[in-house]
């Protein structure tokens, strides 16, 4: 066999893509009622040989064929035999040596996705999934980051112990805490709390968890079929077609509720380099240094070459396959910063030309683990490259999510809320999503459909844990809300982890990637006695969507922004809150993070104000809509002369006035 560098040479070689790239997309295996067909992309194979199987692991083969070698690398084989839940794998003869290998393109698997399996996807699909329709673009994108069997793992989430952890769980729509009848859990919950969008932490069959253990747990960043859901969500992982129904109900359960669906995805990496892709063309989809070592900007043992066309094509192909036959409404990148730009680019465009433009939401981590080998003159889709990607491909902002409670790797840091120093200018910028003017910082963003506005993630320690290991005890709410109040009014699409509104915890742990269930699953209980606080959330969902000055995602909404203010720990701006028809209630909105603990006068123009929230009600606009609000300054603000009044400390103030920005006196 030869070795990584003599691979290198000969895929670098310009005569190998002219020779062997694949244009079509019929890669992998079809099948239905006419027949079936089998495609593998296997350029450097002598032979390639295909084996049948009745089941999806034991049982030897019950036939062997040997492929037919067509054109551009591509091995074939064709019956007229429907193979509708038929098991398959291939063995390729490469430099002599011969290999079985599960098939990189394969739409189904069986358990633990050692073979793949023949589907026909329209016997997959459930019934009404003809009828299933995307929910209608949301006024703004509130992304909640959900791990299937966290969501539902509890017995306090009220779903029946045979479906809590899997997909099926998804398809209650009436659950309820301990099934009390009353108190909502799991997806009536995520009706109720307002998020427009739910994330999906890996649903792809990766290979960290034994899917015959129901109660292993991994996040699933490990991916082995890209294009086959995971089968430990499943309520049968044994029955190839089981997963792919089950998770189609999922998503239309969801979207039977207005909730759209993101799916997280991991095209960087795979988990062992003894991979489909390395079996079948070796060392064509990694990358590696002049030296032949692997690149390893994952930290995860490899680094996928997305700049080679047959791998782009691959991912995009991919992205495209789980839009069209799953319905996601969009993807999450993970380490998209071992991705190229030129790549995210083709996919933004593909989904674009089959969607509309930005339909599709699209966006990713910014950066890397390590340095990777990427291909000179490809450029990565890290922060500093922003201007690089097209205006709908998103990252995750970690200098607001910085800004607002210190690093997450330095932990002793603090941030905004926790009594940080010079983080005023930090949350400025991300209350404009990064856009403006660039001087004096690292990057700027084309619009605020850049910018995924958040706090917490998975990754790194909880909210609630970060805040009780930082303030004294007396404030652990107060800081919780005030870091709420800020980045939800902060431009640029938000997103939570699931459960921060609840005070979810994880015993500080920072990384619970393979921590047990029972540390990790969300606990509805907690929902129910920190409710307190997830009203405070749910307010300022409901108060977001009605302040298009904040949901504005085009390049001039930085603009709105006007008479911005900063003193350590106090931060206030005005916001042009008109829409395209005029028909917005307030027309200006004024915002003050306080972080002081003493209440911080403020000065406004003559106008009437009227209070939409502050630190301990996200709901008073409700009130204002209907006839009975307060004006401000209240009773207890009232500090000075005229319309003078002090914001009080740690908390968060919204007023809004019904008069224009324009006619203000703002400076
Ligand atoms: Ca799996």
């Amino acid at each position: 066999m030869r070795t990584a560098e003599e691979w290198n040479a000969y895929y670098t070689d310009s005569s190998f893509e002219k020779s062997f790239f694949y244009g079509k997309s019929d890669l992998g295996c079809s099948c239905g009622p006419d027949g079936t067909g089998f495609r593998l992309w296997s350029p450097p194979a002598q032979a390639v040989y295909l084996n049948l199987y009745r089941d999806g692991e034991g049982l030897p083969a019950f036939r062997q064929v040997a492929m037919e070698p067509g054109e551009k690398g591509v091995w074939k084989y064709e019956t007229s035999e429907d193979l509708h839940g038929v098991y398959y794998d291939y063995e390729v003869v490469i430099d002599g040596e011969r290999n079985r290998t599960g098939d990189p393109y394969a739409k189904g698997a069986g358990i633990n996705g050692q073979r793949s399996m023949a589907v026909d996807l329209k016997r997959t699909d459930p019934s009404g999934w003809e009828k299933d329709r995307r929910p209608p673009r949301p006024v703004e994108n509130i992304v909640y980051e959900l791990h299937v069997k966290e969501f539902s793992w509890d017995a306090s989430s009220g779903i029946p112990k045979e479906h809590r952890g899997t997909y099926r769980a998804f398809t209650y729509t009436d659950s309820t805490l301990n099934g009390d009848g009353i108190h909502p859990t799991c997806l009536s919950y995520l009706k109720n709390l307002g998020v427009t969008y739910v994330q999906l932490m890996p649903v792809f069959d990766y290979g960290s968890v034994d899917e015959r253990k129901k109660d292993a747990f991994n996040w699933g960043y490990d991916p082995v079929n890209y294009n086959v859901p995971e089968g430990s969500y499943s309520t049968k992982p044994g029955d190839g077609t089981a997963r792919i129904r089950e998770l189609k109900e999922a998503v239309m359960a969801l979207h039977s509720q207005g909730i759209r669906v993101v799916m997280d995805v991991v095209y960087n990496h795979t988990y062992h380099l003894d991979s489909w892709f390395q079996k079948t063309v070796p060392w064509y989809y990694y990358r590696t240094w002049e030296d032949g070592t692997v690149s390893d900007g994952s930290a995860c043992g490899n680094d996928v070459a997305s700049e080679r066309a047959m791998c782009a094509s691959y991912i995009l192909d991919s992205v495209l396959y789980w839009a069209e036959e799953y319905h996601m409404d969009g993807f999450r990148f993970d380490l998209m910063g071992l991705l190229d730009t030129e790549l995210m680019n083709r996919i933004r465009r593909e989904l674009d030309k089959r969607y509309g433009q930005g339909e599709i939401l699209l966006y990713g981590e910014p950066w890397a683990a390590g340095h990777t080998a990427m291909k000179s003159g490809a450029v990565p889709a890290l922060k500093k490259n922003l201007c690089f990607l097209d205006a709908n491909v998103g990252v995750f902002c970690d200098d607001t999510r910085n800004a607002l409670k210190g690093s997450v790797i330095e932990t002793e840091e603090r941030g905004f809320i926790n009594g940080g120093e010079d983080c005023e200018e930090g949350i400025l910028w991300g209350a404009a999503a990064w856009c403006g003017p660039a001087s004096g910082r690292e990057f700027r963003a084309k619009a605020p459909s850049q910018i995924i506005t958040y706090a917490t993630s998975h990754d790194n320690q909880t909210l609630w844990d970060r805040i009780t290991d930082t303030v004294p005890k007396d404030l652990w709410e107060k800081m919780n809300r005030l870091c709420a109040g800020i980045y939800l009014t902060c431009q640029g699409s938000l997103f939570l982890l699931s459960g921060e509104e609840f005070k979810r915890t994880k015993n500080g742990m920072d990384n619970s990637y393979c921590a047990p269930i029972g540390l990790n699953r969300l606990d509805w209980k907690l929902a129910w006695e920190n409710r307190g606080l997830a009203e405070y959330y749910r307010g300022l969902f409901a108060l977001r969507k009605k302040l298009p000055g904040l949901c504005d995602k085009t390049k001039d909404a930085w603009t709105r922004i006007r008479g911005a203010k900063k003193a350590p720990g106090l931060v206030s701006f005005f916001v042009d809150n008109e829409d395209e028809n005029g028909s917005a209630r307030w027309k200006t909105l004024f915002l003050v993070y306080n972080a002081r603990k003493e209440a911080a006068p403020i000065a406004l123009p003559e106008a009437k104000w009227e209070v939409l929230a502050d630190g301990e009600n996200s709901r008073l606009w409700e009130d204002q809509e209907g006839g009975s609000g307060k004006v401000w300054p209240r009773e207890q603000e009232r500090g000075g002369k005229g319309g003078a009044g002090k914001a009080p400390g740690y908390g968060v103030l919204i007023l809004g006035s019904r008069r224009q920005i324009d006619e203000m006196d703002i400076r």
